[in-house]
């Protein structure tokens, strides 16, 4: 059956490239997926969208299919707008459905540049309140392995920390702790949209999602119906 995964993140973290490349392994699996471009913003979109912003939106073409959609670079016109959330709750109320933080991981490796990313996610989580898959991309550039570990291991985020002593620095160590409930629990996959690696691990995730969906959030969409 359908799965809706919605592609959220920071402007330039390939979210687009990302989908480009999802759009391409499921034509190649025969399992072509519905896309959905959100971005007016785009100029040439690189992979065929079923709907496109730039036409005209029409949801009710939204039928059985996979449905993937690219959001606009900056969040906030997606997450926090009252069509964004009426879009995600259509959705989210008619399919199992995920959404997928891409980050740019190579413009992470500053402690303090990795957390302000870490604090938008868990922001549209709250906000969505959906299933939530970390997408590290740009892994090509450099592996994800040290996120992995600051998230692990708070005691290695801040040992990165320590270089600087701030109000921020201090106020990011704090959060590291904040976070560490919020880490626990959250998927994480590391991947290159350009090459094209890591989306095996992706797609074991997203069925760990969509299982939790089932689980957690469907009967409180059921409720609300
Ligand atoms: P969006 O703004 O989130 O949709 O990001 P785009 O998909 O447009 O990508 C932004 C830039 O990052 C482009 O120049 C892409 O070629 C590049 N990019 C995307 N994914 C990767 C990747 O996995 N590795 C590398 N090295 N560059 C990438
Ligand atoms: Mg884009």
């Amino acid at each position: 059956s359908s799965v809706c995964v919605l592609v959220l993140g920071m402007a330039g973290s390939g979210k687009t490239t990302f989908v480009q490349r999802l759009a391409a392994h499921l034509h190649g699996q025969r399992c072509p997926p519905y896309v959905i471009n959100l971005d007016p913003a785009v100029r040439d979109l690189p992979f065929p969208a079923n709907i496109d912003i730039r036409d005209t939106v029409k949801y009710k073409e939204v039928m059985k299919q996979y449905v993937i959609i690219d959001t606009p670079g900056q969040i906030e016109v997606f997450t926090w707008s009252a069509s964004g959330t009426i879009i995600t709750e259509a959705l989210a109320s008619s399919f199992p459905s995920v959404v997928v933080y891409v980050m740019d991981t190579s413009r992470s490796t500053n402690p303090i540049t990795f957390m302000s990313n870490m604090l938008y996610a868990c922001s549209i989580l709250y906000k969505t309140k959906l299933p939530f898959i970390v997408v590290m991309n740009k892994t090509d550039i450099i592996d994800h392995s040290f996120a992995v570990e600051w998230m692990q291991d708070f005691e290695t985020f801040q040992d990165a920390l320590n270089q600087e002593t701030s109000y921020v620095s201090n106020l990011t160590c704090s959060m590291s702790l904040v976070l560490d409930e919020f880490y626990s629990s959250l998927k994480v996959v590391g991947v290159s949209a350009v090459l094209g690696t890591g989306l095996d691990e992706f797609f074991i995730q997203l069925s760990k999602a969509v299982d939790e969906y089932e689980r957690e959030y469907r009967p409180e969409y059921e409720r609300l119906r």
